[in-house]
């Protein structure tokens, strides 16, 4: 009884989570397994990549935290997703959120889209390049003003471009 209360509960409190977000799912992202403008197969990402990259892009892996350069990476500048090239954040968006993750509180507009994640026993909202579907990391709602979004973010995942 206690069991499928809890469970009637959080099902519950996922389907809210649902209907909130799905206005933003809309506007910004189609799934990843939809087609994307910039589509490889498996091996030519692998020939693209190094094995960690791939891992996390193509595998939706997670590095270990505090192993990416770019945590203390503060310079101004645009980060680009490390597979296709595509801008994804500017430094002016950049936080320390103490994760071992580089984190933003906003990606540049269009750049990524958002899927729900299911895996592990949670429900997170995944976000991946909106150009070749590449996957970057993860957004919370726990981020600092002005928006209140922490986008966690695979450093491997990304490239950076300091302002010339
Ligand atoms: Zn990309």
């Amino acid at each position: 009884m206690t069991l499928n209360r809890r469970h009637f509960l959080s099902l519950s409190g996922v389907a809210a989570l649902g209907a909130g977000l799905a206005p933003l799912l809309a506007a910004r992202s189609a799934p990843p397994a939809a087609s994307f403008p910039y589509a490889l197969t498996d091996a030519q990402w692998r020939a693209r990549l190094t094995p960690a990259q791939f891992d996390v892009l193509r595998r939706e892996g997670t590095e270990r935290p505090y192993t990416s350069p770019l945590n203390d990476e503060h310079r101004k500048g645009t980060f680009a997703c490390a597979g296709c090239e595509q801008r994804l954040f500017s430094s002016s968006t950049k936080f320390d959120s103490g994760t071992g993750w580089p984190s933003f509180w906003q990606p540049l507009d269009a750049a990524v889209g958002e899927t729900r994640d299911s895996s592990f026993g949670m429900v997170r909202t995944a976000v991946h390049c909106a150009n070749c579907g590449g996957h970057l990391g993860h957004v919370f709602d726990d981020g600092p003003r002005p928006t209140g979004l922490r986008y966690c973010m695979n450093g491997v995942a990304m490239t950076f471009a300091p302002q010339a």
